[in-house]
């Protein structure tokens, strides 16, 4: 079925037609053996970050495609028509960079951002816990506070891409009530950081939806993004990844 678009600029249309190209191309063709055989598709993020299809709605500043946030949509629209999997981890990549975006300093943007959003580092996001899934502010993974940083300790879950992920917009408590949760930007590694199976899903078998267990992970002070306290907010902002816009 073909879709009529309506798209702002020629650059948009190209992008378009670029996208559907490469999804006919890299994604059409290998969904059904990894869904099928739950498979991870090696390669497959490389393929879409040397198009610049993994920073769309971010400035150009830093590395982003300075695409309208339509744009970026109907980008997602044609991936997840080929491969469900794929545009699900696009777009919690893409979410997992909003923190850094809009509330990292500029030395903070200018040490990630750039590979963050040239697909290099492949990002994904941990708000939600066992028992904190619509109501957020129940999360209670701890953040405690050292000479040097952050000592991190709770269980997170339900992450795409858990386990696979470079980085992760990992959101943990260091003071009490909705106040009291922060934004850090988290290794996808550490040695205090253990990830459990993939779930079981009913289908996105390709990409690995996992809990995450951190136990007492040291972080250095400069991964926590924007103010202690404001991670609630950030979270919230994030969901509706609308990074041009002025909330
Ligand atoms: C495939 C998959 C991938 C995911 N990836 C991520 C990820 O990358 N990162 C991450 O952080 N999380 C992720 N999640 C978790 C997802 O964000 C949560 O599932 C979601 O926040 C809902 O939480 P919950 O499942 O605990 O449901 P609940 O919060 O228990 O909600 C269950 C139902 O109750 C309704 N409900 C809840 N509260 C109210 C209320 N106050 N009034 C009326 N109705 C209400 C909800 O709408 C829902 O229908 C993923 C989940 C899935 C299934």
């Amino acid at each position: 079925m073909t879709t009529d678009r309506i798209l702002p600029s020629r650059e948009a249309e190209d992008l378009l037609d670029l996208t559907r190209a490469i999804g006919d191309r890299h994604l059409a063709t290998h969904v059904n053996r990894h869904e099928r055989d739950e498979t991870y598709p090696e390669g497959v993020f490389k393929v879409l970050a040397d198009a610049g299809l993994l920073g769309l709605p971010y400035s150009e500043e830093f590395g982003g495609g300075g695409q309208p946030y339509e744009v970026y949509l109907q980008v997602l629209e044609e991936l997840a028509a080929r491969w469900a999997a794929v545009a699900v981890a696009t777009s919690v990549h893409t979410l997992a960079c909003f923190p850094l975006d809009r509330y990292g300093t500029a030395e903070q943007r200018e040490r990630w951002l750039p590979q963050m959003l040239d697909g290099r580092l492949i990002g994904g996001y941990s708000l939600s816990e066992p028992h904190a899934g619509s109501d957020a502010a129940a999360l209670t993974c701890q953040a405690v506070k050292f000479t040097n940083g952050y000592t991190i300790s709770g269980t997170k879950s339900w992450i795409t891409h858990g386990g696979r992920a470079d980085f992760y917009a990992l959101f943990a408590r260091t003071g009490v009530g909705p106040q009291g949760i922060s934004c850090f930007l988290a290794p996808g590694s550490h040695d205090r950081l253990a990830f459990g199976p993939p779930e079981q899903k009913m289908g996105l078998h390709a990409i690995p939806t996992t809990t995450a267990y951190w136990d007492g992970a040291e972080l250095e002070a400069e991964r926590l993004i924007g103010a202690e306290g404001q991670g609630l907010g950030i979270a919230r902002r994030a969901l509706p990844q609308r990074p041009s816009a002025d909330t």
